[in-house]
C-alpha cells in the first residue's frame, strides 16, 4: 500500500512529483518523500506524515533538478518510522542511485538473511533495501540489467521507480500485481505514476500502462522499453478496482468508477431486496451503491456523511485510532433515515468491526430494517503483495459463514458479490484489453506467488527487532 511517481525531464520536476504525491496520499498516509537530480547529483526529502504537512516551499527549494520521483508510504514490510520512508538513496560503485517501491516482496526475510550472512548491512527494515544490495553486487554491465538481474533474484509484487543522477527507469513485476501507468507532460517530459489521477492532476497525459514485466528506462536519449523477464500470465490485483484506487483513476486504461458501478449493478441481480433507499458507506461504497440503485430502482440517497479531515479509518496503523476512526468519520443523517428500509453498500468487509459500528449508527438514526450488500466476495485471505490485510485469523469470513457474520454486524440481510459476479464486473470494463488475468487471493486463497510457511515466520520476526 504505497503511492509511486517519477519526473524525468521537466524542469519543476521535484515540484511536479509534489502535485502528484498529493493526488496518490489515499495510497499511504505514514511517510512521504521525494528525491531529486539535478544532472550531477541526487537530493532527497524523506519525511514521516503527509505530503501536505512535509513539504515546504523551502523543502521543495532544496530539491532542484529536471527528475525526480516521490513516494507515499503505509508499511507492508517493515516497521513504521523514518529510516523506512521511501524513496531509499544510496551511493554505490556505480555512483547515486534511489528507489521508491510499491508491493511486497515475499521471500525477502529470506533474501535478507543471506545477504546478512554474507556481510550486508542493512539500514532500514524495509524490503526494498534489498533491491538496492542485490543491484549494488550484481555484476552486469549496465543498469538497466543490474535491476533486472536484481529482480530475477526475488519474488512478490513490484511497481518500481528508480532515479540516477542522468536516468529514470521503471519497473513493474511480470504478473503486474501493483498498477504504474505512463504519461508525458506537455510533450516534453515523461511522468509514471502509481494512479493515473495524478497525470490529472499535474496535467500530464496518460499513454498507457507499463505493462507486467517490462522495465522503461528514460534518459537524455528518450524512452525505450524493455522486456528483461520471462513473460508470465498478467495477475492485477483486482483489490485496487474494489477499493484502493481512487474512482477516478483507471487500470489497464480501465476506470475504476465503471468497475464499481458494474459491481454494484450484479450485487443488485444477486442480491435484491424491498428497501426504500440505498445508501453507500462514503466514500469506498460509493460507485457500487449508484449501481446497485440504478439495477433495483431504489433510489440512492446520502444517509452516512463522511468527514474529509480525518484518514481511511483502517491506514492508520495504530488500533485505538481505528476503532475510535468510524464514528470521527462517519456519522448518519437523521432526516434519510429515519422509518426506512435500508439497504447499505460497502465495498468489503475485513475483520467486521466497522459495519457493525455503521449498522448501529443506521440504526439508532431511526431506520426500520438494514440490509448490508458486500461490492466483493467474502474476504478470506491475507493479502502478501501489498495490501494491509490482518492474519487470517482476524478475517471473520475467514472463519465464519455468511449468516455468522451478518448476525455479528446486526444486519437484517447479508449479501457479498459472488466470485464470479466480481471478474463479471471487473472484465466487463476490461474486455477491450487483451490481458485479463486478476489476483483475487483475498477472496479464492489462490495465492499466484506461493509463500513460504517458514519465511512468513522469520519476516515477523525481523520486523519485531
Ligand atoms: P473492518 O472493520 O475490518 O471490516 O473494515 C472494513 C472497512 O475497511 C471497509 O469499509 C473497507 O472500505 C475498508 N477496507 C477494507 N480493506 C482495507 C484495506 N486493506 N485497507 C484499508 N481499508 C480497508
Amino acid at each position: 500500500m504505497c503511492g509511486v511517481i517519477g519526473i524525468f525531464g521537466h524542469p519543476e520536476a521535484s515540484k511536479l512529483a509534489y502535485l502528484g504525491l498529493h493526488a496518490l496520499q489515499h495510497r499511504g498516509q505514514e511517510s512521504a518523500g521525494i528525491v531529486s537530480s539535478d544532472g550531477q547529483q541526487l537530493r532527497w526529502v524523506r519525511e514521516m506524515g503527509h505530503v501536505g504537512e512535509i513539504f515546504t516551499e523551502d523543502r521543495l527549494g532544496q530539491l532542484p533538478g529536471s527528475s525526480a520521483i516521490g513516494h507515499v508510504r503505509y508499511s507492508t514490510t517493515g516497521d513504521s518510522v523514518l529510516k523506512n520512508a521511501q524513496p531509499l538513496a544510496v551511493n554505490y560503485s556505480h555512483g547515486s542511485i534511489a528507489v521508491a517501491h510499491n508491493g511486497n516482496l515475499v521471500d525477502a526475510a529470506e533474501v535478507r538473511a543471506r545477504l546478512e550472512a554474507e556481510g550486508s548491512i542493512f539500514q532500514s527494515t524495509n524490503d526494498s533495501e534489498i533491491i538496492l544490495h542485490l543491484l549494488a553486487r550484481s555484476r552486469e554491465g549496465d543498469l538497466p540489467s543490474r535491476i533486472a538481474d536484481a529482480l530475477r533474484s526475488v519474488h512478490g509484487a513490484y511497481s518500481l521507480a528508480f532515479l540516477t543522477e542522468t536516468s529514470m527507469i521503471a519497473v513493474r513485476d511480470p504478473l503486474g500485481i501493483r498498477p504504474l501507468s505512463l504519461g508525458r507532460h506537455k510533450k516534453n517530459g515523461w511522468v509514471v505514476a502509481s494512479e493515473t489521477c495524478a497525470f490529472e492532476l499535474i496535467e500530464a497525459e496518460y499513454i498507457r500502462d507499463i505493462e507486467p514485466g517490462e522495465m522503461l528506462v528514460v534518459d537524455d536519449k528518450g524512452a525505450r522499453s524493455l522486456r528483461p523477464f520471462m513473460p508470465e500470465e498478467p495477475r492485477r490485483c483486482v483489490f485496487e478496482w474494489i477499493y484502493f484506487a481512487r474512482p477516478d483513476s483507471t487500470i489497464a486504461g480501465q476506470s475504476v468508477y465503471s468497475a464499481r458501478e458494474n459491481m454494484g449493478r450484479r450485487l443488485a441481480v444477486e442480491h435484491p431486496v424491498e428497501a426504500d433507499i440505498v445508501i453507500p458507506v462514503p466514500d469506498s461504497g460509493t460507485a457500487a451503491a449508484i449501481g446497485y440503485a440504478r439495477e433495483s430502482g431504489i433510489p440512492f440517497d446520502q444517509g452516512l456523511i463522511r468527514s474529509h479531515y480525518i484518514g481511511r479509518t483502517f491506514i492508520e496503523p495504530s488500533e485505538s485510532i481505528r476503532h475510535f476512526g468510524v464514528k470521527l468519520k462517519l456519522s448518519p443523517v437523521r432526516d434519510v433515515l429515519a422509518g426506512k428500509r435500508v439497504v447499505v453498500v460497502d465495498d468489503s468487509i475485513v475483520r467486521g468491526t466497522t459495519s457493525g459500528k455503521i449498522i448501529g449508527m443506521i440504526r439508532s438514526a431511526g431506520a426500520k430494517e438494514v440490509h448490508l450488500r458486500i461490492s466483493s466476495p467474502p474476504t478470506i485471505g491475507p493479502c502478501h503483495y501489498g495490501i494491509d490485510t490482518p492474519d487470517r485469523n482476524k478475517l471473520i469470513a475467514s472463519s465464519h459463514s455468511v449468516d455468522e457474520v451478518r448476525r455479528f454486524v446486526g444486519a437484517d440481510t447479508l449479501g457479498y458479490l459472488s466470485l464470479e459476479g466480481l471478474h463479471n464486473a471487473v472484465s466487463k470494463v476490461l474486455t477491450k484489453h487483451e490481458h485479463r488475468g486478476l489476483c483475487d487471493a483475498c477472496f479464492s486463497n489462490k495465492y499466484p506467488i506461493p509463500l513460504p510457511a517458514p519465511v512468513r515466520a522469520h519476516q515477523l520476526r525481523l520486523i519485531s527487532v
